[in-house]
């Protein structure tokens, strides 16, 4: 979903990465495990879908609309790892920086977000323009990071060629991209020298439940000697997940993770039959 094409070079790339399961950068470690190739034609994001009265698009959707044509389904705040991080323009990492809270395992939603989130009704989704992602380009009216915008994103489609089911699957790849973001954000995290104790900082700084005044410690506390350079360090971290050999990589994921890469060349393979 979400992007607004505007030249032939635009066009071309559109109709590419529209067929392909993941984001680009997520090629290193995804396009051998899982070389997906999904299209999907109802889900039509330079005039959204979404934002047309309910009668003109029959058939089962993923969320109730009818949206904003300003806001359409990026009325989200998404989880953005330590990976991916290490790839963002510098325009886009002060976005980050400033929109919500930097954590070694990579971006979380602002308290304020999440107050806001929290208070929000269902239907809202795709109508409450203070819950519209930082990333959204207004200008453009499409996402900014769209290389690097994450699993959750990836995987939203509004309407599926394949109905019910098609929508089904698409869940099925959000889930599994989701673990894959996260394991591979823990282990660079691990790897970069980051234990237990700086994940539970990490936990009690994003939670609702802890006091105001006492976020910043448990922030400084999750960074350690981190604290400042976190830019340089989601450099290392994107460095770090890149020179994992294809072997170490399937040990990192583990079983689950593979089962689930099965399940999902499977029921393509079924829907391609
Ligand atoms: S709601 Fe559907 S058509 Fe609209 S931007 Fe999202 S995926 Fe695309
Ligand atoms: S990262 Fe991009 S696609 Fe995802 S919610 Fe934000 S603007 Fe939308």
């Amino acid at each position: 979903m979400r992007l607004r094409v505007t030249s032939l070079r635009a066009l071309k790339y559109y109709a590419c990465m529209h067929n392909y399961v993941f984001p680009a950068t997520y090629a290193p470690w995804l396009a051998s495990r899982l070389p997906l190739s999904l299209k999907e034609h109802k889900a039509t994001c330079q005039s959204c879908l979404m934002a047309r009265p309910v009668a003109t698009r029959p058939g089962a959707t993923r969320d109730p609309g009818v949206f904003s044509e300003s806001l359409k389904c990026c009325t989200y705040f998404p989880y953005i790892p330590n990976f991916s991080l290490g790839a963002f323009a510098e325009n886009d990492f002060a976005k980050a920086a400033s929109a919500g809270i930097l954590l070694p395992v990579g971006l979380y939603p602002s308290v304020a977000y999440q107050e806001r989130k929290a208070k929000a009704v269902r239907s809202s989704f795709g109508q409450q323009a203070d819950l519209l992602c930082p990333f959204f380009n207004q200008n453009q009216n499409s996402c900014g990071i769209w290389s690097l915008r994450p699993g959750v994103c990836t995987s939203y489609f509004c309407q599926s060629d394949r109905g019910a089911e098609g929508l089904k699957l698409w869940s099925e790849i959000e889930d599994y991209l989701n673990q894959f973001e996260w394991t591979l954000a823990k282990r660079v995290f691990e790897d970069l020298g980051f234990s237990e104790n700086e994940l539970a900082f990490g936990r009690a700084a994003i939670s609702l439940e802890t006091e105001q005044d006492e976020r910043q410690f448990f922030i400084e506390a999750a960074w350690g000697t981190h604290l400042g350079k976190e830019n340089e360090f989601y450099k290392r971290a994107r460095a770090m997940a890149l020179s994992y050999t294809a072997q170490q990589l399937e040990s990192i994921l583990g079983s689950p993770l593979i089962e689930s890469e099965e399940f999902i060349r499977q029921k393509i393979t079924d829907f391609s039959a």
